[in-house]
Order: C-alpha cells, then sequence, then structure tokens
C-alpha cells in the first residue's frame, strides 16, 4: 500500500517535472522567435543608419559647397567690378551653373524629412534671390550706372543674402543631425532588447538544460521504481506468503512450462506430491500457529533436500508439489525417500520447549509424453493417496 503510494507520489513529482520542462521549451521557443525577430530588425535599423550616416555625409558636403559657391560668386563680382577683368566672373557663371545639380543632390539627401524639404525649397529661392540680385548689379554696371551700383552693392543686400543662406544651412545640418542621432538611440535601444533577449535565451537554456536532465533522472528513477513495483507484484503474486516457495497459481504454471520443455527435448520429467501426516492434529495439540511454523519447516528442508534445478511449491494447506525435470519415477522416489527420512529425523522444536514428531506421505508419477498436467497431477495425487491408505510416512509411485 504504501509502495504504490510511493509509486504514484514519483509519478506526480515526474509529471510535474515533464510540466516545467515542456513550459521551459515553450518559453525558450518563443525567446528564439522573438530574438531572431529582433535581430532581424536590428539588422534593418543598422542597414538604415549605414544609409543615412553617407546620406547625412553627402548633406553636409553639398550644403558646404553651396555656402562656398555663394562666396566665390560674390567674391567674382567684386573682382569684376574692381579691374573689370571679365576673368572674375568665370567662377559666378560657373557656380550658376553648377547650383542646380548640389541643390538637387541636396533634395535627394534630405529626402523624407519634411521640415528640411521646407528648408530647402527656402534656401534655393534665397540662392536664386541672389543670384539675380547680384547679376542686377552687373548689369547696371555695364549699363554705365556706376552710382545706382554702388548704391546698391553700400546696402550690404548680398552680405545679407549670404547671412540668411548660411542660417538656412545651418538649420538643415542641425535638423539632419538631430534626425541622426535621434535614429542612432532608437538603434541602439534596439540593440539594447536584442542583448537582453539573448541573455534571456541563454538564461532559459541553462533553466532547460538543467529541466531536461532532472527530467531524465527523475524519468529513470520512476521507470526503475515502476520496475521494483512490477517485481513486487510478481513476487506477491507468484510466492505463498507462510513459506515464501511458489505457491499453487506458480506452481502450475512452472508445472505446464516444466511439461513443455521435457516434450520439446524428449527428455524424462516426474512430478513428487507429499502432504504432512496427521496435521490436523498438530494443530489441535499445539496451536495454529504452531502447524504453521511446522508448514514453514517443512517447506524449508523440503527446499534444501531437492536440487537447484527442481521446483517445490506449496499448493494446499499442508500439501505440497516438487517438479524434478530429467529425473525418472525411481530417482524421483529416491529423492522422497531421502525427503521423508530427514522430515522424520527432525525433532520439529516448538515454542515451549515442546517438539512434535512429523512424517509426510508422498506420491510419485512420471511424464508420459500423451498425457497433461491435469492427468500427472491426477496420478501422482493417487498414489499419494495410497500412501496415505497404505500407512503414512511413506512413498508411493504411479501406476
Ligand atoms: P492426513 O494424514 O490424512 O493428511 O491428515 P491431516 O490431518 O493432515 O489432513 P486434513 O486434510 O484432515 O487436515 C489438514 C489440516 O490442515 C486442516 C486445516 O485446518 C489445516 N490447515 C490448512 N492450512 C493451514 C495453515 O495454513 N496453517 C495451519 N496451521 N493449518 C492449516
Ligand atoms: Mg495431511
Ligand atoms: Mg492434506
Amino acid at each position: 500500500m504504501t509502495r504504490s503510494r510511493n509509486f504514484l507520489n514519483a509519478v506526480n513529482g515526474l509529471s510535474s517535472r515533464v510540466g516545467l520542462f515542456i513550459a521551459s521549451t515553450v518559453l525558450f521557443g518563443s525567446l528564439l522567435v522573438g530574438s531572431s525577430l529582433i535581430a532581424w530588425r536590428a539588422n534593418v535599423q543598422q542597414q538604415e543608419l549605414a544609409r543615412l550616416n553617407s546620406a547625412t555625409i553627402a548633406l553636409l558636403r553639398d550644403a558646404h559647397r553651396i555656402r562656398l559657391i555663394a562666396l566665390e560668386a560674390l567674391r567674382g563680382e567684386r573682382g569684376y567690378l574692381l579691374t573689370r577683368d571679365p576673368e572674375y566672373l568665370e567662377p559666378m557663371l560657373e557656380a550658376e551653373r553648377a547650383l542646380p545639380g548640389y541643390m538637387a543632390n541636396l533634395r535627394s539627401h534630405i529626402d523624407g524629412n519634411e521640415e528640411n524639404n521646407r528648408e530647402l525649397q527656402r534656401l534655393g529661392d534665397e540662392v536664386q534671390s541672389y543670384f539675380m540680385d547680384l547679376r542686377t548689379v552687373l548689369v547696371l554696371d555695364k549699363a554705365g550706372m556706376r552710382k545706382e551700383t554702388i548704391d546698391i552693392v553700400r546696402t550690404g543686400h548680398a552680405r545679407n543674402s549670404i547671412n540668411r543662406i548660411n542660417a538656412d544651412v545651418h538649420q538643415i545640418i542641425t535638423r539632419e543631425r538631430a534626425r541622426l542621432s535621434e535614429f542612432n538611440a532608437r538603434t541602439r535601444s534596439v540593440n539594447n532588447i536584442l542583448l537582453m533577449y539573448l541573455f534571456a535565451m541563454t538564461g532559459t537554456g541553462v533553466c532547460l538544460l538543467f529541466t531536461t536532465s532532472l527530467t531524465v533522472i527523475a524519468l529513470r528513477r520512476s521507470i526503475a521504481r515502476e520496475r521494483a513495483f512490477q517485481r513486487e507484484l510478481r513476487y506477491i503474486a507468484q510466492t505463498d506468503e507462510l513459506t515464501g516457495i511458489a505457491n499453487r497459481r506458480e506452481f502450475l504454471a512452472a508445472l505446464d512450462r516444466a511439461i513443455a520443455l521435457a516434450r520439446r527435448n524428449q527428455s524424462q520429467f516426474s512430478l513428487a506430491i507429499f502432504d504432512i501426516d496427521h496435521f490436523k492434529s498438530i494443530n489441535d495439540t499445539y496451536g495454529h500457529a504452531a502447524g504453521d511454523d511446522v508448514i514453514r519447516r517443512v517447506a524449508r528442508l523440503a527446499v534444501g533436500t531437492v536440487r537447484a534445478c527442481d521446483l517445490v511449491g506449496r499448493i494446499g494447506g499442508e500439501e505440497f508439489g516438487v517438479l524434478l525435470p530429467n529425473v525418472d519415477m525411481h530417482h524421483a522416489r529416491a529423492i522422497c525417500e531421502r525427503l521423508r527420512v530427514e522430515i522424520q529425523a527432525q525433532a520439529m522444536e516448538l515454542s515451549g520447549d515442546a517438539t512434535v514428531p512429523v512424517t509426510i506421505s508422498s506420491g510419485v508419477a512420471q511424464l508420459d509424453p500423451s498425457e497433461n498436467a491435469n492427468k500427472l497431477m491426477e496420478r501422482a495425487d493417487r498414489a499419494l493417496y495410497e500412501a496415505k491408505h497404505g500407512g503414512r510416512d511413506q512413498v508411493r509411485l504411479a501406476a
């Protein structure tokens, strides 16, 4: 009872470990999927960051160029006004020609940023009107309107334009840098999440390993317990409780097996049945417990007298059977005779210093290949009956 409860407890313990193992596996699987998604997301983010980085560098370069072009153009215009040398106008014309290209580049780099797009529009308009002002000054100068030209230059209009262009460019660069650093922070946080996932995965992996080991150990223990339990059940089912030898059921099963083996090997086989004489009077005189003691001693003596390959079983209250493979009935009779003498010679001591004389009567039958176990048992039984009627304490062979 206690054993079966222990077994059930072990099964319950095992199922809770298996539950833990399944939960760890599910957690590990989810983390694996989660971290794969995050890793993919981090990879996309890294690529976007790299693209954004190179776009920002290109944007800084182009914005700086536009600033230089504006200054270059102003220097060319002033040089021309002072020297009348048309060579000074060349950088300005060159700058005007190159400007749309730089603006287009700039636009392509800040694509997607609405505020910067508006800023760029303003910068484009500013640069356009700045160049138009430079041209107006040149046209006035060429028309000989020297005084008006000098007045316009004195207003410092061009310097103001340059300052505004600088401010616009600065604005664009600042905003772009802010966008980049914000993106950088986002990428860092994705990377941090990925790192956390990896830590969690490592932790769960270790737990999983641990629970797997525990589950395997528990499983092995449970299997061992179950085997021991089954062994015990088998032992209980096959063994006589009082004497510890084979019970009637196991004895009859062994008899069937032994007969099948003898037939297959065409070998001899004998069956002996013996019974304690006047056992009832032992019970009546000395009590039931003393009777039990006698049964136990007789069983022990019988097991000690026969060969290791012979099987002794308790087939009734004080009745025993002996399977004797590879033995003919004469040899079997000799064995039973030896056992009879052995038991008779033993003065069975009982509690309270009393001794009781014990004798047995035996019936022996040799297997006829044509008969079955029942028939063989019947013949041995009849021989035992004859031994009883012949005066007890003797061995009789079956006809
Ligand atoms: P016989 O010489 O003809 O065999 O006489 P007997 O008295 O031995 O035979 P009988 O069949 O009349 O009595 C057998 C007795 O064995 C009856 C029963 O009460 C007793 N008995 C059966 N099983 C046990 C047991 O397990 N323990 C004890 N102490 N007695 C048992
Ligand atoms: Mg008897
Ligand atoms: Mg009997």
